[in-house]
């Protein structure tokens, strides 16, 4: 371990990211401080008690319970329910019913057994590779990487699977939500795809260190995702294109800082992201959507609103008013007041902004 990355944390322990933190970082890519924090190991969760907040982020516990019974449902007695699942969409057949669970065989949570879990998952991908006719069909819970600025996060898709005729395997992620088949909610689709894509980048990092040239052919940018019948305890599959979230989340992690050399030049010399004040100054890129993926949301909009950034009022409205850069330099441009506008950009903002203000009121009659 970096020992940057250990002073970073200061006296936090590390928090594995998994591919649900890394397909954060893929929404907001311009955003320092989850970058920052991911790249350490300490999550939003956590940062935002370090704010003196509280975490909100956490699902409902029934909602755990359900996601939690649901995918036991599936795996147990030798994933027999999924394996079922694969044979009623042909996607397998009766024959091709070999299973690794690699939880199953390096269970525990300490350092040695995660260790394990990794060796265990190298050793049947390079079954696969090998062209092995006992390489598994399924492997649940198989344990990647993902290097983000040369660190490397591990990862645990739910599980990868691929028939024996195929030349090697793709990521399956489970998920409780009802399928409502087009009706169902896009936003969660989109994350259960980010997460997948998060976990085929795995794949493919794993290919490149095993110096197998066709990375991007054997780990295909494609999903499985099994949703669940509404209102029934039943598994749907839908097997779909994920090629863009492939490429939004490999434009995040390809974004600055690159490395850990970046990092630290971007942040002030010899801090910790564990002091409320230092973490406060990360800089944020704080948009609306931060609250359907960041546990941070709070703090960061408290800093916008304190900012009076115009992006409070929006996406819509921080875009128009960027050349103001704040809602109340927007409104000394507006009424003329405050200083004379500083540049040509601020000139013609202003311009629009009475047009739009005489408009509005000659409308309302006033
Ligand atoms: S909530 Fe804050 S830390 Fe999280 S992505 Fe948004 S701006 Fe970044």
């Amino acid at each position: 371990m970096d020992p940057r990355i250990i002073r970073l944390r200061g006296t936090l322990a590390p928090e594995e990211p998994g591919a649900r933190g890394i397909e954060r970082v893929a929404r907001n890519p311009d955003c320092l401080r989850l970058r920052a924090l991911t790249i350490v190991g300490i999550k939003p969760a956590t940062a935002v008690k370090i704010l003196g907040g509280v975490d909100r982020e956490g699902q409902s516990p029934f909602a755990l319970t359900l996601g939690q019974r649901f995918e036991r449902q599936l795996i147990k007695n030798g994933a027999a329910n999924l394996l079922a699942l694969y044979r009623d969409q042909r996607h397998l057949t009766v024959a091709e019913a070999k299973v690794a669970d690699i939880g199953e065989l390096a269970p525990g949570s300490g350092a040695a057994a995660r260790r394990r879990r990794e060796r265990e998952t190298r050793r049947a991908l390079e079954a696969k590779l090998r062209g092995d006719p006992l390489a598994p069909n399924l492997i649940i819970k198989p344990r990647l990487t993902v290097s983000l600025v040369g660190v490397s996060h591990p990862i645990e898709p739910d599980y990868l699977v691929a028939a024996d005729g195929e030349a090697f395997y793709r990521v399956g992620e489970i998920k409780s939500y009802p399928d409502r088949g087009g009706k169902t909610d896009q936003s969660d689709i989109r994350s259960a795809c980010r997460q997948a894509a998060v976990g085929v980048i795995g794949l493919r990092q794993i290919l490149d260190q095993l110096a197998v040239t066709n990375s991007e052919h054997l780990a295909v940018a494609e999903a499985d995702l099994v949703l669940r019948v509404t209102g029934l305890f039943l598994p749907t599959l839908h097997r779909q294109s994920i090629k863009g979230e492939i490429d939004s989340v490999l434009r995040a992690i390809a974004d600055a800082p690159t490395n850990l050399d970046e990092l630290d030049a971007m942040l002030p010399h010899g801090v910790s992201l564990d002091n409320p004040a230092v973490l406060r100054s990360v800089p944020n890129h704080y948009r609306p959507s931060c609250k359907e993926h960041c546990g941070l949301w709070e703090q960061c909009r408290g800093q916008a609103l304190a900012a009076r950034h115009p992006i409070v009022l929006g996406d819509l409205a921080a875009e128009k008013l960027a050349a103001a850069s704040s809602v109340d330099r927007a409104l000394d441009l507006v009424n003329s007041t405050g200083a004379p506008p500083r540049n040509a950009a601020e000139a013609a903002l202003g311009e629009e902004l009475r047009a739009a203000d005489t408009l509005l009121r000659r409308a309302i009659g006033q």
